[in-house]
């Protein structure tokens, strides 16, 4: 459990082959409902690859969403089960042709494991003279999910930040990035620089159109906003 409703899940292809995808790409799990209809869902891989484009295990981050069909089969397959699934696909992933000086990654949640999955390439961009913030809400300290591994990041990696937002409750030991509050507390702070940021979202919806308006709003062009959003694809 990576939090009390958040399950670290690791899969293999069952031919042995490893998984090739882009940082930022996810994965469907297919499945039938009780009647027999067929139905998927979509998880973003969290896997830090070594770089090569393609990593033994997929690894994924699952929230325990009450009566839901997927957090039902998940939350029951036993060790060493075997559940369909296809993949990669989906676009919210680093473009090599972007030359901007800062990125702003946003998450809220799960949302978080695609930049996870980012790190070797984030560290990439410090080589380049870019800075990159990682700006990520949690409800309490319990719900930040990776956050020692982002933090360890920021802390070898002078060009990362990370940004704790908590929204509930503040951190019993609280770290010189934390914030009070919802992500945009971080996002406002930080100024949004429509010349020179390009923006990532990702997790909840209703955080990602919010986000989406303050970025809009500071005048980023749309195309430097990019989006993902967690919605149930029944
Ligand atoms: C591109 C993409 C990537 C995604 N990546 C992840 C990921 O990495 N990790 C992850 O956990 N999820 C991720 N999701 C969401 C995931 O695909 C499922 O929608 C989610 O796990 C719920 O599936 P379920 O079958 O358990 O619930 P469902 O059977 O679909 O829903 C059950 C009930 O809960 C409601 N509901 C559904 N989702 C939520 C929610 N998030 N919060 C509150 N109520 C909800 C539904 O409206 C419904 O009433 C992603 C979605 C997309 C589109």
């Amino acid at each position: 459990m990576l939090a009390p409703a958040i399950r670290h899940m690791e899969f293999e292809r069952a031919d042995g082959a490893p998984f090739a995808f882009i940082p930022g790409q996810f994965v469907q799990i297919h499945f039938t409902y009780a009647d027999g209809k067929p139905t998927k869902r979509s998880y973003s891989v969290a896997t830090i690859g070594d770089g090569s484009g393609a990593v033994p295990r997929i690894e994924i981050a699952v929230s325990y969403v009450e009566g839901g069909a997927a957090t039902n089969l998940l939350a029951n397959l036993p060790e060493g089960g075997t559940i369909d699934a296809s993949g990669p696909y989906g676009r919210f992933c680093l473009d090599e042709k972007d030359a901007n000086r800062r990125y702003l990654l946003v998450a809220t949640g799960t949302g978080v494991t695609p930049y996870r999955a980012m790190l070797p390439h984030l560290e990439k961009l410090g080589q380049r003279g870019a800075e990159v913030a990682l700006v990520y809400g949690a409800r309490n300290e319990s719900e930040l999910l990776y956050g020692e591994e982002f933090e360890a990041f920021a802390r070898t990696h002078p060009h990362f930040r990370f940004y704790a937002c908590f929204s509930r409750a503040a951190r019993a030991q609280p770290r010189a990035h934390d914030r009070a509050g919802r992500v945009h507390v971080a996002l406002s702070e930080l100024k949004p620089d429509a010349e020179h940021d390009i923006a990532y979202l990702c997790g909840n919806p209703e955080m990602v159109d919010q986000a989406f308006a303050l970025l809009k709003d500071a005048g980023l062009p749309v195309p430097h906003i990019r989006r993902e959003k967690y919605v149930s694809s029944r």
